[in-house]
């Protein structure tokens, strides 16, 4: 998978200075970038059940339609604050500085239903234990969050570690 790395361009001081952003946009426009990734995915999650893939938004939302598709199954966002039409749920949590929530449609899971929640980088942890908690408040199982990316130094996994985390490319710094 590591050859995938070459794919990814960092691009230091983004969005603010101290930030080394990864940026998959030069992985999506590769013609084999995209399929190496989803198939990975795939790989990991297929025969366990997977009846929906929740993305991340905005980024989750490039990677999970396409690994809905190669697990057959269904694909919903979880989204910003105020951004999903119907009744929803939502989660907080805390950020650097404040506080940011994550919502999902109240009828977007049914209770026991298997949902693969996905999104580009895994960093400190925070927004994709919040989509957890989220689907876990519609009575939904986690079955697991896969990521593209893993930024080993910011220890996110260590907020998932009740769940099957499967991160494609590791970066120790
Ligand atoms: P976190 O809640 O800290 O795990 O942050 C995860 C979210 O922020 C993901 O949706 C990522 O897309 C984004 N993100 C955080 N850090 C980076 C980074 N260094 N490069 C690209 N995206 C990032």
């Amino acid at each position: 998978m590591d050859h995938l790395k070459t794919l990814i361009r960092e691009v230091p001081d983004f969005p603010k200075p101290g930030i080394n952003f990864y940026d998959i946009t030069t992985l999506l426009k590769d013609p084999g970038g995209l399929h190496a990734i989803i198939d990975a995915l795939a790989r990991h999650y297929s025969g366990k059940g997977v009846r929906t893939v929740a993305g991340i938004e905005a980024r989750g939302f490039i990677f999970a339609p396409a690994l809905a598709y190669a697990l057959n199954a269904g694909f919903v966002p979880i989204r910003k604050p105020k951004k999903l039409p119907a009744a929803t749920e939502r989660v907080e949590y805390a950020l650097e500085y404040g506080t940011d929530s994550v919502e999902i449609h109240i009828d977007a899971v049914e209770p026991g239903q298997k949902v693969l929640i996905v999104d580009d980088v895994l960093a400190t942890g925070g927004t994709a234990s919040a989509a957890a908690k989220l689907v876990e408040k519609l009575g939904g199982v986690v079955a697991g969050l896969g990521f593209v990316i893993e930024l080993d130094f910011l220890s996110g996994r260590n907020k998932l570690a009740a769940y099957d985390v499967d991160s494609l490319l590791h970066y120790a710094s």
